[in-house]
């Protein structure tokens, strides 16, 4: 067994072993972190009986093993290099030793105020060190912490704070994303009017401005921490309790908040993050995600910090001050990886192309995407502009569910096709599903996506909701994690990721993925960002609807439609041609980018009165803009 991946044939080595006997695998892996104990028993619980747990009997912090470890290694090495929202504002850069007495005592304060191992924290925050510390703070005393992205609403974040019944929370005053302020303290104490089961907040100072203070519930982060010890015990947790709740996406429906554990969320998200990136010991990392969805949680915190790696923590927006501003980031720090989602990608794509020539990129190794299917002209423009030809791009897939990622080419390692997340982690045994319920065997064929058996950071439950547990991820299958996914194998065994199977369409009793249509749409030169799902149709059963931002006016849509499906016709087959187009100025996407498509079915079906759970969009005026546009 390889614990450093380094070639093709030893993935293949690797991947047969775990075959073989995936339990001696995980041991092995689990095996080179830091246990106060060791555990009793690798895996037990099935699929069957929805009560997975890895490592039982084991003992461990899992700081221990992002910070402590490294103390005597790599102590003043840097941990996190700290970009403000503003270039010109001030950055600092943070080494593990810090980092450890940062986190220490802030264990010491939230022990102070009461809180507990399996109390619940929300974190409410800007993307500044002090969001780490609080959430390492909090797995340091084994409380839970619940990072909740500090875009939301006062609504989303009460939401989010009942059903976990936090006892704290932690913001700062305000925070500043591109142009915008964002007054954080004011939208809690909004939220905290409806969540009574806060005791106490605590605000980290950010933008100075001026907030209400509620006596007696409100601190100041920097008041606490004056006189607190640098010097913490980091609290003996079993493998099995809760490390964090986090709520998804919403983009298939109300967010749920799914739990993982110590143990094998570490070892998972330790061994992803190694094998994936093959970061060396001077690479600078970067994963623009925000720390509020499992990205970040996954690959700017734990992941990286389990191997030592030296990461970035970036506060601002990929188009602040202008569309050049990653690369600017990039060239000052001369980052070596960059991991970000294909929804920035394609708004990139779309400004002139001098925004990214401006900046020496040549410091660039491996480059990244996760979130949504890439389609194939966003991953050319990523590979050749951004990477110069010459940095492998790992299509990463997975879901916050997992934990980690799933399956996805390792870096420089696994040859590469756009569009395909490739190949199953060592460990990972993805298999596609037919509508009976039956493996599908062999290569190119299409399915539903299921995983075979447990891995370590499998999401253990959905918070105070184990019937949806059950329901969404080990009832559909039988013996199976069903991902929700449709996905096609190629005849290279290649995994390529087609869509949700709820937004698969089936025209004329063909069933065709979104990101299918998609990807031969974005094709077009004028189209920047499409979306597409099905609607009623009395001949085929389902149409095909395709909403779709452009980036120059479309003089003659008629043309313009033929072009598109001329286009289509060509790349997958004259069955998946949009019956109707319309062009629009945005689409609907959840906070993380992602488009709904659930909101535009309901649209084409002119179903307006029922959109269902719209607290996670982005921008609720872009449904009104397309409710009153214009279908061709
Ligand atoms: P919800 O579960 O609330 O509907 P969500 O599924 O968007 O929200 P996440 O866990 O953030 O929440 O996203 C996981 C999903 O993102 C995957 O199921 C998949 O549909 C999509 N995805 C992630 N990475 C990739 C990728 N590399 N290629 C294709 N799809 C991806
Ligand atoms: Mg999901």
């Amino acid at each position: 067994m390889w614990l450093n991946i380094k070639s093709f044939d030893e993935y293949k080595e690797n991947f047969e072993e775990s075959k073989k006997d995936r339990l001696k695998f995980w041991d092995h892996e689990a095996g080179t972190f830091y246990w106060r104990k060791r555990w009793d028993k690798t895996q037990s619980g099935s699929f069957e009986d929805a009560n997975i747990k890895w490592f039982e009997g084991g003992k461990l912090n899992i700081t221990e093993n992002a910070l402590d470890r490294h103390l005597n290694t790599i102590g003043n090495k840097t941990a996190f290099i700290f970009e403000p929202n503003h270039p010109d504002s001030f950055r600092r850069t943070i080494t593990y030793k810090q980092l450890h007495e940062d986190v220490c005592r802030f264990s010491n304060v939230l022990e102070s105020k009461g809180v507990e191992k399996g109390d619940r924290v929300v974190i409410y925050m800007a993307m500044t060190p002090e969001l780490v510390i609080a959430a390492l703070a909090c797995a340091r005393i084994g409380a839970v912490h619940s990072i909740v992205f500090a875009g939301f609403s006062a609504q989303s974040l009460s939401e989010r704070i009942n059903d976990c019944e936090a006892k704290m929370l932690i913001t700062n005053d305000g925070l500043r994303r591109g142009d915008k302020h964002v007054p954080l303290k004011d939208i809690s104490d909004e939220a905290l009017e409806s969540s009574p089961s806060i005791e106490s907040v605590i605000v980290c100072q950010r933008t100075n401005r001026e907030i209400d203070w509620k006596e007696g519930r409100d601190e100041w982060w920097h008041n606490l921490i004056r006189n607190a010890s640098r010097e913490h015990e980091a609290v003996e947790m079993d493998a099995e309790d809760p490390l964090f709740i986090l709520y998804t996406s919403g983009s298939t429906g109300k967010p749920k908040g799914v739990v993982h554990t110590c143990g094998g969320y570490m070892v998972y998200t330790s061994y992803s993050f190694r094998q994936v990136f093959q970061v060396g010991a001077d690479d600078i990392y970067w994963c623009t995600a925000d720390a509020g969805w499992i990205t970040g949680h996954s690959y700017i915190i734990y992941g990286p910090l389990f191997n030592g790696a030296t990461g970035i923590i970036f506060e601002g927006t990929p188009t602040y001050p202008d569309a050049g501003r990653l690369w600017e980031v990039v060239e000052k720090y001369e980052v070596t990886h960059f991991y970000t989602a294909p929804t920035a990608i394609r708004a990139l794509m779309s400004y002139d192309i001098d925004y990214v020539k401006k900046y020496d990129l040549s410091s660039l190794k491996v480059l990244g995407t996760v979130g949504e299917p890439i389609n194939e002209e966003a991953w050319h423009w990523y590979d050749e502009h951004i990477g110069g030809g010459e940095c492998p791009i790992v299509d990463t897939w997975w879901q916050t569910e997992t934990g980690g990622i799933m399956i996805s080419p390792l870096a420089g390692i696994t040859p590469t096709k756009p569009g395909f997340a490739t190949l199953p982690l060592p460990g990972v045994f993805p298999v596609l599903m037919d509508e009976d319920g039956n493996e599908i065997e062999g290569n190119d064929v299409s399915g539903n996506l299921c995983i075979k058996h447990p891995w370590p950071s499998i999401a253990r439950t959905v918070y105070g909701d184990h019937d949806r547990y059950i329901q969404t991820y080990l009832s559909t299958y039988k013996g199976y994690y069903f991902t929700g996914d449709g996905c096609r194998r190629d005849d290279d065994g290649y995994y390529r990721i087609t869509g949700r199977v709820d937004d698969v369409l089936n025209v004329s009793g063909h069933r065709l993925g979104t990101a299918e249509i998609e990807n031969a749409l974005d094709e077009h030169k004028k189209v920047v960002e499409t979306a597409v799902v099905g609607y009623p149709h009395d001949i085929k059963g389902q149409g095909v609807f395709a909403f779709m931002i452009c980036d120059e006016e479309i003089k003659d849509p008629e043309a313009f439609k033929k072009e598109l499906n001329d286009l289509v016709t060509k790349i997958i087959s004259p069955i998946a041609k949009p019956d109707k187009i319309q062009i629009v100025a945005g689409l609907p996407k959840t906070r993380s980018g992602k488009i709904m498509r659930r909101i535009l079915r309901k649209i084409a079906a002119n179903d307006l009165d029922n959109l269902g759970d719209t607290s996670t969009l982005l921008d609720p005026s872009v449904v009104e803009d397309i409710k009153k546009g214009t279908a061709y």
